[in-house]
């Protein structure tokens, strides 16, 4: 991807915005990692980005706080999924006892 920026452009002015949305769903998700297991070059540029960029820094508080929802919410689906479960084993227990 060219980039045809004077060499004096601040840190971040290097990657635009739109660019750094792309990825920073995968960021929030701590998923910007390379396949080396090494930390994706893309981390430091979104975390460099969002730390000097008002906009991108309120998205991705915004993405954490929606993770952090669905994260709560998944936990208690799960939750409510193994009461259901144990419900249904008593149950059983109690069908066979009979
Ligand atoms: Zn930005």
């Amino acid at each position: 991807m060219a980039q045809h920026l004077p060499p004096d452009a601040p840190v971040a002015s290097l990657t635009d915005c739109a660019h750094i949305r792309m990825h920073l769903d995968a960021f929030v998700d701590g998923e910007l990692t390379a396949f080396d297991g090494h930390d994706h070059p893309l981390t430091e540029l979104v975390g460099a980005h969002v730390r000097v960029c008002e906009p991108c820094a309120r998205l991705e508080r915004q993405l954490q706080a929606l993770r952090a929802a669905l994260r709560a919410l998944a936990r208690r689906e799960q939750t409510t999924a193994c009461a259901s479960d144990a419900l249904r084993r008593r149950a059983a227990q109690i069908l066979a006892s009979r």
